[in-house]
């Protein structure tokens, strides 16, 4: 470890926090304490990327359905994909189900309960094989999420960035060494809920913390400037334009299959351009008639547009929406779906927010 830090302030800060564990924590998760290394593998992959509060009642809906890797790993995967729709990350929900029909069908249904073995699973990382490895079989190894990046970063006064090689090995190192190695499910579970109920990102709590009297941010007025933000995420642009083909009460429809984002998922077809485009009827007709050889049509509404942030582009999608009598030859690969049956694919959440609007209006 680079930072001076010393045994006594490591024995310090673990004491501290497993006291007010023990004594203050109020936070109930459904899957803290059970030991099952499917729910809680499920639980960890849910939540990689995804708030608590959002992915609770995606995990309550996995277990109802799929009360066993057995399951899950027997469902089709249209079934899974539309129970993960709204979570997004959809190459989370691909790996999930690799990760559990080869647990479920050549390891029978057995988890793998090392560390080396969990983390060669399809969608693990580090996090997630320290999560599983010490919730369901006590294996001392520390997690580092964001809550503890936090925690430890302003308790210990640490101000390195944790998304370059330096900070990530730094902060693996602190938390290594702060892990009650004894108990590490416990430990985990408790600096995570430390770091989402007490030292929170905005406002913590420090005026009723039980760290406060320790704690090198509080202490020197710094709580404000750590952890040190990480490096902004150039976002790249896209522009999508949908145009949302309704022939009689049915609505065309196609899977996304390239590599790509969203891959799997539901759209309408779809025009990419490098440029944001100003749709009027004179360039909707033209697109229309030069593309796609359609030239009696109606437009049943002005272009919609929604924005969607990804982590590494945002997506600006236009829906265009447009009544035709027949299916051209140029459209024959879509498939058409009645509008009260579109609830039953999968869709990416641009194309929900759009879906929820359109129907009401088609
Ligand atoms: S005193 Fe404030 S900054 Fe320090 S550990 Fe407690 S909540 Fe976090």
């Amino acid at each position: 470890m680079s930072l001076q830090i010393s045994e006594l302030d490591l024995v310090r800060f673990r004491k501290a926090l497993m006291k007010w564990n023990s004594s203050d924590n109020k936070r109930d998760l459904p899957w803290k304490g059970i030991g099952n290394p499917y729910y809680i593998w499920l639980s960890e992959v849910i939540l990689q990327q995804t708030r608590v509060e959002q992915g609770l009642s995606y995990y309550l809906k996995f277990i109802s359905a799929f009360p066993t890797i057995h399951d899950l790993a027997s469902a089709k995967d249209e079934e899974v994909l539309k129970m993960w729709e709204g979570l997004g990350y959809y190459n989370r929900c691909r790996n999930l189900l690799a990760t559990a029909r080869y647990i479920a069908f050549e390891c029978k249904s057995e988890f793998p309960s090392t560390f080396e073995g969990l983390l060669a699973l399809k969608g693990i990382g580090p996090y997630t094989a320290a999560a599983i490895g010490s919730f369901a079989f006590n294996l001392p190894y520390a997690v580092v999420d964001g809550n503890v990046y936090r925690v430890l970063a302003r308790y210990f006064g640490v101000d390195l960035p944790s998304d370059g090689t330096e900070g990530k090995k730094f902060f693996q190192d602190l938390a290594n060494a702060t892990l009650d190695a004894k108990k590490p499910a416990i430990y985990n579970q408790a600096i995570m809920d430390f770091g989402a109920t007490v030292c929170k990102p905005q406002l913590p709590l420090c005026g009723v913390c039980a760290l406060q009297m320790s704690c090198k941010a509080f202490n020197e007025g710094r709580v404000d400037q750590l952890p040190v933000k990480h490096k902004r995420v150039e976002r790249k642009k896209r522009y999508f334009n949908y145009f949302v083909f309704k022939v009689g009460e049915e609505i065309l429809i196609h899977q996304r299959n390239e590599v790509d984002i969203w891959k799997d998922l539901f759209e309408f077809f779809l025009l990419e351009t490098a440029q944001p485009i100003q749709w009027d009827e004179c360039t909707i007709s033209e697109v229309l008639k030069k593309n796609l050889g359609i030239s009696n049509f109606g437009l049943l509404s002005q272009p919609f547009k929604v924005r969607q942030h990804l982590t590494h582009r945002t997506v600006e999608s236009q829906f265009i929406p447009i009544r035709i009598n027949k299916i051209p030859k140029a459209l024959a690969h879509l498939i058409p779906v009645h509008r009260n049956e579109l609830n039953k694919y999968a869709f990416p959440k641009t194309i929900q927010d759009y879906l929820a609007e359109f129907l009401k209006l088609a």
